[in-house]
């Protein structure tokens, strides 16, 4: 099996050898039809900038409330933490607990760990730890969930809107844009870092 890095389709195993893209471009499996590779690709300096952006923007969402509710003169705002904190009061703290990890822990860990290995990337060196890392972020993706989170957000102002006087907060903008960014930047775009740096790697 010596010969082009070959590229293994992840939903059905097969085997090809990597053929050029251009940006825009998608190469497919010709078994099962999943895409295999994009064509044209985001460059570290990019992927960085883009990782530092959502690093400030999950600050943004933790920080201010995603949503605020008036009702007769009175409003009251939550913010994610705030949010995961008012399940853990109830009888539903597992709930909490898997929520916390899904909207905050996880997204926190995949920003912290794409900052590190983008940061020295950049400079053309494989970061300490950085298989570790590597894998690590491939672990958190389908824990990462920040998507679902804005989905029920939204569900949730378009049902209160009837009854009560809902507004989308900052923190709402911010974990939209957010979830945006860690889809557009933990995916495929990192994989590429190991063919980067595939020498230098410790
Ligand atoms: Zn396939």
């Amino acid at each position: 099996m010596s010969g082009p890095d070959w590229i293994i389709c992840e939903h059905c195993d097969s085997v090809y050898a990597p053929v050029p893209l251009v940006r825009g471009e998608a190469s497919r499996c010709a078994r099962c039809g999943a895409i295999l590779e994009h064509g044209g690709r985001l460059s570290i300096q990019q992927q960085l900038a883009l990782a530092i952006s959502a690093a400030i923007l999950f600050v943004f969402a933790n920080v201010f409330p995603v949503i605020t509710i008036s009702l007769q003169g009175m409003s009251n705002g939550a913010t994610l933490w705030e949010s995961v904190e008012a399940l853990a009061q109830g009888r539903i703290t597992l709930i909490a607990a898997v929520a916390g990890l899904a909207i905050i822990l996880a997204p926190m860990l995949q920003i912290i760990l794409l900052c590190w290995v983008l940061s020295f990337a950049l400079g053309g060196h494989a970061a300490p730890g950085f298989r570790r890392c590597m894998r690590a972020l491939e672990h958190l993706r389908p824990w990462s969930m920040l998507e679902v989170c804005l989905l029920g957000i939204l569900v949730a102002i378009v049902k209160l809107s009837g009854m009560l006087d809902v507004h989308p907060g900052v923190g709402l903008w911010a974990l939209a844009m957010l979830t945006v960014l860690i889809l557009l930047i933990s995916g495929k775009q990192v994989r590429r870092l190991w063919d980067d740096l595939e020498d230098r790697i410790p």
